[in-house]
């Protein structure tokens, strides 16, 4: 993924553009936001890139040839920081990596952003920029920062140093506290439209682009993550083979589970039910489905044992997910789960 959209703004950012490059010129910090998946946060870097390039084109883009851009690129400028948490670090954050972080490989990594996350940042802030221009530190998901980091943050905000800026970038800013919040400028970054996302998917070589991105269920960058996922292993089968299994669930009750389908892991799965059952409740309100259009005809033949059981059992399953990295049992988990969300129809 980050070959193919490393450079460039993406489509639907074109407009919002303007927006985000006037809000970052008054200095100071900015917040992007906007749904996940829908690449903000490469928004963000084309963002810091342009701050740093030193010949801008017109409309603020980066040249993609000086300097500034070349060091960029490559994950060297010295100007740039990226803040990500360890469990969510990519290779162009690594390249830029003084260490290896090796005294925690055997731990878990976070998916947190945690202090020693920011540990640069002070460096950084009392420093002036290497190359005379911009500095420029991006924290993505900044809605992640824990407590003690988004404190250790705000510090900086308060009193950024001549030419710091930062940019955040967040799915869900409400979950940022109001202290940060009020101290940046936050543009809504928007989301791809259905035409938006199929196109640029299509463009990008994913074949039958509008049922990958029903199975990113709707945002563009999941969808192209699990098609390049597909070509490495067998996660995207086993998500279809898993949504097909509690379809046939729906329509004629619980039968044997295909084998080798709990790979998949209970995360996936939830996510799978979620996906499936609003789609039922969409089609059964009389509405076409929002991503999974290919089983419409499927979906209408689904009939609910009641009003209230596959509303109620959803927002279960929303509230289980953050327990569902580390199931005890999980065959007995999927075993629970299917027969649950199979009572909630008739069959
Ligand atoms: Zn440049």
């Amino acid at each position: 993924m980050e070959t193919l959209i490393h450079q460039g703004l993406l489509p639907w950012h074109e407009q919002v553009w303007t927006d985000v490059v006037r809000a970052s010129q008054a200095g100071g910090g900015l917040l992007l936001f906007g749904p996940s998946g829908h690449g903000k946060r490469f928004l963000g870097r084309r963002l810091a890139q342009a701050l740093l390039c030193e010949h801008p084109l017109p409309g603020q883009h980066p040249c993609g040839h000086c300097q500034g851009c070349l060091l960029f690129n490559a994950g060297q400028h010295p100007d740039f920081i990226e803040i990500v948490p360890e469990a969510l670090v990519d290779d162009f954050v690594r390249l830029r990596r003084e260490d290896d972080e090796s005294d925690d490989k055997e731990k878990k990594a976070s998916k947190e952003i945690r202090i020693k996350d920011i540990r640069n940042l002070a460096r950084m802030t009392t420093l002036t920029a290497h190359r005379g221009g911009k500095r420029v530190i991006l924290i993505w998901p900044a809605d992640e920062m824990n407590l003690e980091s988004a404190n250790a943050i705000l510090k900086t905000l308060e009193e950024p140093g001549e030419g710091l800026c930062f940019v955040l970038v967040a799915s869900h800013p409400a979950k940022l506290i109001p202290t940060v919040r009020s101290r940046v400028k936050s543009v809504d970054c928007g989301a791809a439209s259905a035409v938006q996302a199929t196109q640029w998917l299509a463009y990008r070589g994913v074949a039958d682009s509008a049922k990958a991105l029903g199975l990113g269920v709707g945002a563009p960058l999941k969808a192209l993550f699990l098609f390049e996922q597909a070509a490495k292993d067998d996660s995207v089968a086993l998500r279809e083979q898993c949504l097909e299994w509690l379809l046939q669930a729906a329509l004629s009750g619980v039968k044997e589970r295909p084998v080798g389908l709990e790979a998949l892991g209970l995360p996936q799965w939830l996510q799978t039910v979620l996906l499936l059952g609003y789609e039922v409740m969409r089609v059964k309100q009389g509405r076409p489905p929002l991503h999974l259009h290919w089983i419409e005809p499927q979906l209408q033949k689904v009939r609910l044992a009641g009003e209230t059981a596959l509303p109620a059992y959803l927002e279960n399953c929303i509230d289980f997910m953050p327990m569902a990295t580390h199931p005890l049992n999980l065959r007995m988990q999927l075993d629970d789960l299917a027969v649950r969300w199979a009572s909630c129809f008739k069959v």
